[in-house]
This record gives structure tokens, sequence and C-alpha cells, in this order.
């Protein structure tokens, strides 16, 4: 996988990533780094509840924040507006998990009215296929669904709670939803689930699916996570392109994409990699994070946070809540040091960040 593509671009058309359709906003009210890298994704965590207890990220004993220390959805709407107002296009709507949370086909209607042009989410799909339908007429466009083994067995495994049934479910719910393609994301685990990469390759190829391999992170609650369990993405790449067939670039990737996708050079299926171990994305990184606690990261594995909720609920004006998101923008490392002895993992796990 060539790091070429992975280097900065230069200054986009408007300086701010905005594309030639995109309306102007007032000024050039975007939302810049010291790096030049312009932050127009904000993934919202709207629960750190989950149904789940997955292997690599929550342990069974989880305990989630008390209901009031969530941020309301009027608050979520709130600090959502401001961004918007500063450049902001997309939204990912995550957890835990965020079908947990009571209202959400009303919070992603409120957030749709905000005018962003991709508002998209993140699932294990359990409750997904009830909702499908009012999700996607409420301005959902995309979905992505965790899916860590075709093997039931192994699925319940892994996700000690649930079945994998209501997940496959809720695939064919978003495509009858018309949010498609449905992406699938998959969790490697060396030794766990590395013998089902051809497996989902062939599901892939079959449903039209894109699944996207997902290099296991150090952000798991037991702090399980070893270099040795890491399987690469360009292993993956390899492996596939010998036993299934070869795998070719798709044209005109978004280089802010977390996911380098490929398609199968017999046409039939596409796949992808996020090889945040082995091929760190973060020199194109467009991405902040809110929790559902209120507080804004810069970066998944941030060690500091900006906390937004505590001036919400002291009264603070939209240009006071501007000049937190900036200030946390402006203190944007330039990545990830997973790869280096400074790694030190972040303070929270996974499931309290948000994918
Ligand atoms: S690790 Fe942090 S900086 Fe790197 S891509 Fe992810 S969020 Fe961005």
């Amino acid at each position: 996988m060539s790091t070429a593509a992975r280097l900065p671009l230069p200054r986009a058309r408007h300086g701010c990533g905005r594309s030639e359709e995109e309306p102007a906003q007032t000024g050039t009210n975007c939302l810049v780094d010291t790096y030049g890298r312009v932050h127009d994704d904000l993934r919202i965590s709207v629960t750190d509840r989950c149904n789940f207890r997955c292997v690599y990220c929550l342990d069974e004993e989880a305990e989630f924040l008390p209901r009031g220390e969530l941020l309301t959805y009027d608050e979520i709407v709130r600090i959502a507006s401001v961004a918007r107002r500063m450049g902001v296009r997309t939204v990912r709507l995550t957890g835990g998990e965020p079908l947990q949370r009571r209202g959400i086909v009303e919070l992603v209607e409120r957030l749709a009215a905000l005018g962003f042009s991709d508002l998209a989410m993140t699932t294990n799909g359990v409750g997904f296929a009830r909702l499908a339908g009012a999700l996607g007429r409420a301005g959902l466009r995309r979905v992505n669904i965790s899916c860590d083994s075709l093997r039931p067995e192994r699925f319940a495994c892994i996700r000690r709670r649930g079945q994998m049934g209501p997940v496959l479910e809720a695939m064919d719910a978003a495509e009858a939803a018309g949010l498609e393609p449905v992406k699938v994301n998959v969790v490697l685990m060396a030794g766990v689930n590395d013998d089902e990469i051809e497996d989902f390759a062939a599901f892939a190829r079959t449903t039209k699916r894109i699944v996207r391999f997902i290099e296991f992170m150090p952000l798991d609650a037991q702090s399980l996570w070893d270099r040795s369990r890491v399987l690469l993405a360009d292993d993956m790449v390899a492996l596939l392109s010998r036993e299934i067939c070869p795998l070719e670039d798709i044209p005109d990737p978004d280089p802010r994409a977390p996911a380098t996708e490929y398609r199968f050079s017999d046409g039939i299926g596409r796949v992808g990699f996020i090889a945040s171990v082995s091929h760190p994305f973060c020199l194109n990184c467009n991405r902040l994070r809110l929790t559902s606690d209120g507080m804004l990261r810069y970066c998944l594995f941030a060690i500091e946070e900006a906390d937004v909720k505590t001036l919400l609920r002291n009264g603070a004006s939209d240009a006071e809540i501007e000049k937190v998101i900036r200030g946390n923008v402006h203190e944007k490392w330039l990545g990830h040091e997973i790869n280096s002895a400074k790694f030190v993992p972040p303070p929270r796990p996974m499931y309290s960040i948000g994918g």
C-alpha cells in the first residue's frame, strides 16, 4: 500500500475542502489545524452504552455514564449547528451503540435539517432493521454495520452477547431503505478471526456490501492489545490477491477517508482496509470527535480533551463554543504515536469515544 497517497493534499480547491457545488460559508470560516488539515467531519458519540461486550472494546463489567452526564439532543444539535457554521460538512453518529439511545430518529432528523452534505451512522446492527426506514426518511445517508465473524458461534464469542441474525437482517433492511452501499466493519485479531478474511471477501463479492478490515487498535478497555494480534493490511491485500483475485486501486479515492478501498480485478466486489497501525492516515485527518458526555477530542487517541458540556450548561454563547472548537483543532497533534516508544494509550476506551 503506497504511502504517497497518504501525503497531505495541496490546499483544497477553496482552501477548506469545500467542493465547487458547496455554497461558500461566511468568510473562510473553516477549521484548519497547524498542519494545514481542514476539519470538516464531526463524529458524534450519542451514548457510551452498548448491548454487546466485544472483546476488543469493552470489558464484561463495563460501567456506563449516568444518563444526566450525557449531552441532551438539544445540546448535541446546538454544538453541531455551531460546527456546521465553521465548515463541518459531514457527521457520523457513533456510540457505544447509537441505537441504544432513545429517540435517535428524531436526532437524525434534527441534524439533517442543519444541511450537512452527509449523515452516516456506525452501528452493531441490533435493532437497526426495525428503524432503517424511519432513519432513511429522517435523513440518514449511509450506515456502517460491525460484524466480526460470519460464524454464529464465533460471533457470539467475540461479542459476548447477542446473535448474528439481527446484524445480517440490519444489512438487508439498510439496503431496502436505500442506505447503500452498506459497509461492513470487521475488526481482525490474530488467533481470533484471522481465518475468515477470505470468507468475508467472498461475502463482499456475493452481497455487493463493502467489507472493511480494521487493524486492531490499542483502544480496548482490557488492554488486550498487542502488536502480535494485529493483522497487517499489506498481508491481507497479498492474501486476497493470491487466493481470490488481484486487488486494484479504486480511481480517485478520497485521501481523507480512513479506509483504503480496492476492487477485485474481475470487477466483482470491493474491500477496504483501515490500517491505523501499519499505515497511519493522520496526515490527511479531517475528523473531530464529540463524546457522549460533551468532550471534544481532536483525535481518537488524544490524551487531553475540551469540555463543551460544562460550557453549555453554564450558558455559553455560540461564539464561546466556537472558540473552544477552534482551540481544540489548533491543539491537534500530527498523529497518533502507536508506532513510537512515546505512545500512551488514551485515558478513555473506544466505547466511550466512539468510532
Ligand atoms: S489517529 Fe487521530 S490524527 Fe490519526 S487519523 Fe485517527 S483521529 Fe486522525
